[in-house]
């Protein structure tokens, strides 16, 4: 793998893991399949309490981990913290699956009928760098909860923490093979969980692009896949609504992570007779923000993940008409400001691409039905929100908006108890929520003659 990068500093970390040859991911994918049946057949309460020990370690390590992100990939202290505590909460949350994973007893004529959800065996989750702690755990605590052993590949930029992690389940008494973690190239470790016959399901979550290639790749063993991609969300503010408390809220719902969020709503619509009242308000809470060293306390924002990463976004900002920004540090390190730019034509690259960057498009709506239509322009469909004081409208919007994650008064955007997933071209399936683990199963029925 090549030398890892701190995006703060630019400077080289010296703790940069080799990447995993089709030879290794081989060898790890055969352990996971080695473990697999003592794994499905653990005691459903004690697979629970295992669960409730890895997230209780977890939960020792917070602060390491936290900070290990920060260094890795930027990340805020506090947003830090935040992801790593999500893993301790996915894995306390899906440590009661093991004991739920009920069938059902279907009503027929000459016998009995049940049910049964049974465990796939290996499952490869594949994770991007924007998000490596809790997109991996969403992928691996439900899993791991109904049985699977999992293969775990973290983003080339970003796999200190995964690894870590990793480290952790064995010494809170995970089974060697039952949670392993690859660290390697996508073109070679993430291809080989898609095309070896042992992994049953692939979890990806990434690029849109990426994601066509990867269901392309499963089609040709039926293998079970789950999407989780781009997305192009709309934040869509009515005149009605509290102007203050949308604008105050607007940079939190596309700048958090520095814009490299899957959910970012990085289209902002606003009803015309709100509009210059909501731009003024947006740049004074936009030139408020705290773009800071990830590690200092007070930080909103930290730096991309990337020279690479800020050259793409950079380029966006380049092709369109800025409005204003906020600040940021000259350099070292890979940093941008917060920049709000004004759209008036859907086709600009800016308003339609997934800029994936502290970057947001601004533009003018006259009624509901032209707020729906423009919120729905794009091949995406992952989140937004609406601004509205009406609830009617909020519910109308809402069912109208093409998108898997709505928030109505509200940035927030993701919580492990409720499901998520995208329309469109945001993905396909959906993880969290109570549902997930079953997700990780195949429903078998049983016919019994009596
Ligand atoms: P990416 O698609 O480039 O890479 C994601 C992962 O896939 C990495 O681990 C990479 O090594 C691996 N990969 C690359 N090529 C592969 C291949 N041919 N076969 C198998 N694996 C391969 O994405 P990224 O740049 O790391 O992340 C940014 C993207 O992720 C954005 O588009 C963002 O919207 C998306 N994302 C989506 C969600 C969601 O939940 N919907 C969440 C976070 C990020």
């Amino acid at each position: 793998m090549s030398t890892l990068i701190n995006p703060t500093t630019g400077a080289e970390l010296d703790s940069s893991p080799a990447s995993a040859s089709l030879e290794e991911a081989d060898a790890v994918i055969e352990r996971a399949h080695d473990a697999f049946p003592g794994w499905r057949d653990v005691a459903p309460g004690e697979r629970a309490r295992l669960l409730r020990a890895f997230a209780a370690v977890v939960d020792e390590h917070l602060e390491e981990l936290a900070q290990l992100e920060v260094l890795n990939a930027g990340h805020t202290v506090g947003n830090a913290r935040w992801e790593a505590g999500n893993v301790r909460d996915c894995l306390n949350y899906y440590s009661a699956a093991p004991e739920r994973l009920f069938g059902r007893q279907i009503p027929v004529a000459g016998g009995t009928d049940v049910t049964f959800h049974e465990p796939l065996g290996v499952v490869g989750i594949i994770v991007p760098w924007n998000f490596p702690m809790p997109i991996a755990a969403w992928g691996f605590a439900p899993a791991l909860a109904a049985g699977n052993t999992v293969v775990l590949k973290p983003a080339e930029l970003t796999p200190l923490t995964a690894i870590r992690i990793g480290e952790l389940a064995l010494e809170a008494g995970l089974p060697p093979g039952v949670l392993n973690v690859v660290p390697g190239k996508g073109s070679v470790v993430g291809e080989r969980f898609v095309t070896h016959p042992l992994v049953r399901k692939v979890c990806f979550t990434g690029s849109t692009a990426v994601g066509k290639k990867i269901m392309a790749g499963c089609a040709d063993q039926v293998k079970r896949v789950t999407l989780e991609l781009g997305g192009k969300s709309a934040n869509i503010v009515f005149a009605d609504t509290d102007v203050a408390a949308a604008a105050a809220s607007a940079p939190y719902a596309v700048f958090d992570n520095a814009g490299q969020d899957c959910c970012a709503r990085s289209r902002i619509l606003v009803q015309r007779s709100a509009y210059d009242e909501f731009v003024g308000r947006l740049e004074t809470a936009v030139r408020a923000l705290r773009v800071l060293d990830p590690a200092d306390e007070q930080s909103e924002m930290g730096p991309l993940v990337s020279a690479a990463q800020r050259d793409t976004v950079q380029a966006y900002v380049d092709g369109a008409t800025v409005a204003f920004t906020g600040t940021a540090p000259d350099g070292p390190g890979w940093w941008l400001p917060p920049t709000v730019v004004e759209s008036r034509d859907t086709s600009e690259p800016v308003w339609r691409e997934e800029v994936f960057g502290p970057v947001v498009a601004v533009m003018a709506f006259d009624d509901e039905d032209e707020a729906v239509a423009l919120a729905n322009d794009t091949d995406y469909g992952l989140s937004g929100s609406i601004f509205t004081s009406d609830v009617g409208r909020a519910l109308r919007v809402a069912r109208r908006v093409e998108a898997g994650n709505l928030s109505v008064n509200s940035h927030s955007s993701v919580r492990y108890w409720t499901p998520f997933g995208g329309y469109k071209q945001s993905g396909l399936g959906r993880e969290l929520g109570p549902d997930a683990p079953n997700a990780f199963t195949e429903e078998k029925n049983v016919f019994i003659a009596h």
